[in-house]
């Protein structure tokens, strides 16, 4: 499965990826030198909107793709066509869209104390990031995404 390091500026783009399952680093305080370094060390492609950045990969033969749509969904699909990625959504395979660590099933009863009660009635399959311990549920944001894949 591919691994990628978004640049500045693809934030909303590294959310979807980790939704879809995907080990993304999003580029924040980071040096292009040290995302650059880091690509390398884990093999990770370098996704940018910056021909700078491109150039600069290329030049270190570190895998890239020059995203050229500005909108999350035209992003999806320069990805999917270059890398023939598969985008389907399953919740077992999704990552922490804020830290991009790994998600643990958790019973509703352990996380009760931590949800709105609306949203306690409402579903029942809930999971929980190992990393930052956000809580995740399919609700309507999934359905959303799910949305967006359907019609790239
Ligand atoms: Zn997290």
């Amino acid at each position: 499965m591919c691994k990628f390091y978004a640049d500045s500026m693809l934030g909303k783009l590294s959310r979807y990826l980790r939704f879809l399952g995907f080990d993304t680093l999003y580029r924040t305080d980071e040096s292009i030198d040290e995302m650059l370094q880091i690509s390398v060390d884990d093999n990770r492609i370098v996704l940018s909107r910056s021909q700078e950045v491109f150039q600069l990969c290329i030049k270190r033969e570190i895998k890239t793709l020059f995203l050229t749509n500005i909108d999350v969904s035209g992003q999806l699909r320069e990805i999917k066509d270059n890398f023939n990625v598969d985008f389907a959504c399953h919740p077992l395979k999704m990552r922490c869209s804020v830290c991009n660590g790994d998600l643990k099933e958790k019973s509703k009863l352990d996380i009760l104390n931590r949800i709105p009660e609306g949203t306690a009635k409402e579903y029942d399959d809930f999971w929980e990031c190992s990393k930052c311990f956000k809580i995740y549920w399919v609700g309507s944001h999934w359905e959303d995404i799910k949305k967006t894949i359907s019609e790239l």
